[in-house]
């Protein structure tokens, strides 16, 4: 097998914890990222860890130009693509944004990899490809689609067109990762999630809360039908995940057509539960004010994540006081992300 592989939005919370297992595993990382929500710093920082250096091309997935250069300057034998815009709620006000970065940008690079006889693919993919209607635990076989926002609908879209691609060339395999709510960061501290702005998500929210820079959580809806009236999400820790992008290219090496695989720990956790256990861990009180519901959010989900242990041989290891005890590592570091030393911000 080989083991130099092309990394898409490699700077990114994800690509960035990947970057450091594909380090540790033995392959060769080449990045491409135009930085446009993430910063040089966090590949300073991987290669800190790793005492390994990465190759790094600042640029946007859809300059072919620049594919071009990387394929032809690099022998890449695979490419894991994390570049996209990830905010659900903006999606619904930029949806040209959504679809331009996300579907036109992963089109250009498929076509760029079978330019140059690139056969093998990661994709970020999400739970959200399972829509509103699906029943819980989520599992690969069932229907997809009925997405309620762009953001999800462009992830939905990019899956038909990869196992359209892999139908069509056998020599091409994918796999196509749909990832539930990650969180935490290396346990170095040196690298973590660093959202623009106000977080959207929870873990983010919580951390900012917690080393003072937001004053109070909300927690979106205490009346939905679970135990505790808090919505449940499948919470699987970044350096989990990030592992499972290693077995994913490991799996590739020898088969063809696209295979999707749920990337959770196969558990819910509620809101409530988060925020205790963000507190144990970090033994900083976060003061919340319980709220409406947010529009779009569903109740209640998690994996059935055992077609990843029986195919991939991964399983999520870490529970979620490593989560909740990295997040706050990283937090109380990096109060300001890579902010003061950020190029991009
Ligand atoms: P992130 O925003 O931290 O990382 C994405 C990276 O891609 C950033 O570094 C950004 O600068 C880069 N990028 C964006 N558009 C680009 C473009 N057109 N060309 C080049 N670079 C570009 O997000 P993340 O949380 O690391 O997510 C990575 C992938 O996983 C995304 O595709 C996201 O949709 C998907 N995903 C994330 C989550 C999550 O909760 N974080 C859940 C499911 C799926
Ligand atoms: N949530 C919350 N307050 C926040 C952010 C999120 O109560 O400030 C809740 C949200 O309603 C959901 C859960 O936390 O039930 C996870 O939200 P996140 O946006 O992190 O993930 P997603 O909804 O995309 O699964």
């Amino acid at each position: 097998m080989g083991r130099r592989v092309l990394v898409t939005g490699g700077a990114g919370y994800i690509g960035s914890h990947t970057l450091v297992a594909l380090q540790e595993a033995g392959f060769e990382a080449v990045v491409i990222d135009s930085l446009c929500n993430s910063s040089e710093v966090a590949l300073q920082r991987v290669q800190a860890i790793s005492g390994k250096p990465i190759r790094f091309y600042r640029g946007d997935i859809r300059n072919r130009k620049l594919l071009g250069q990387i394929f032809t300057e690099n022998a890449i034998h695979a490419v894991i693509h994390f570049a996209g815009l990830k905010a659900v709620g903006e999606s619904s006000q930029k949806p040209i944004d959504y679809y331009q970065s996300n579907v036109s940008g992963s089109l250009v690079l498929l076509e760029a990899m079978q330019a140059f006889g690139v056969k093998q693919l990661v994709f970020s993919s999400s739970a959200t490809v399972y829509g509103s209607e699906a029943p819980v635990p989520y599992v690969e076989t069932l229907q997809t689609g009925r997405t309620s926002n762009p953001y999800g609908t462009s992830k939905w879209m990019v899956e038909q067109v990869l196992r359209d691609a892999a139908a069509a060339n056998p020599e091409l395999s994918v796999a196509l990762l749909r990832y539930f709510n990650p969180v935490g960061a290396h346990p170095s501290g040196l690298i973590g999630e660093d959202p623009q702005g106000i977080p959207n998500n929870l873990l983010p929210y919580i951390a900012q809360v917690a080393v003072g820079k937001r004053n109070e959580l909300s927690i979106f809806g205490d009346d939905y039908p679970t135990p505790d009236g808090t919505c449940l999400r499948d919470y699987l820790h970044v350096v989990d995940l990030a592992i499972g992008h290693v077995r994913a290219l490991e799996w590739l090496a020898d088969k063809s057509g696209a295979e999707a695989f749920n990337l959770g720990t196969g558990r819910g956790t509620s809101v409530l539960e988060i925020v205790r256990a963000f507190e144990q861990a970090s033994g900083v009180t976060v003061p919340y004010r319980l709220s409406p519901r947010r529009a779009g959010d569903l109740p209640a989900f998690w994996a059935d994540a055992s077609k990843a242990k029986c195919e991939l041989g991964w399983v999520a290891n870490l529970g979620l006081e490593q989560m909740m005890a990295d997040t706050w590592r990283w937090q109380s570091k990096n109060p300001h992300g890579y902010g003061a030393v950020a190029t991009n911000k």
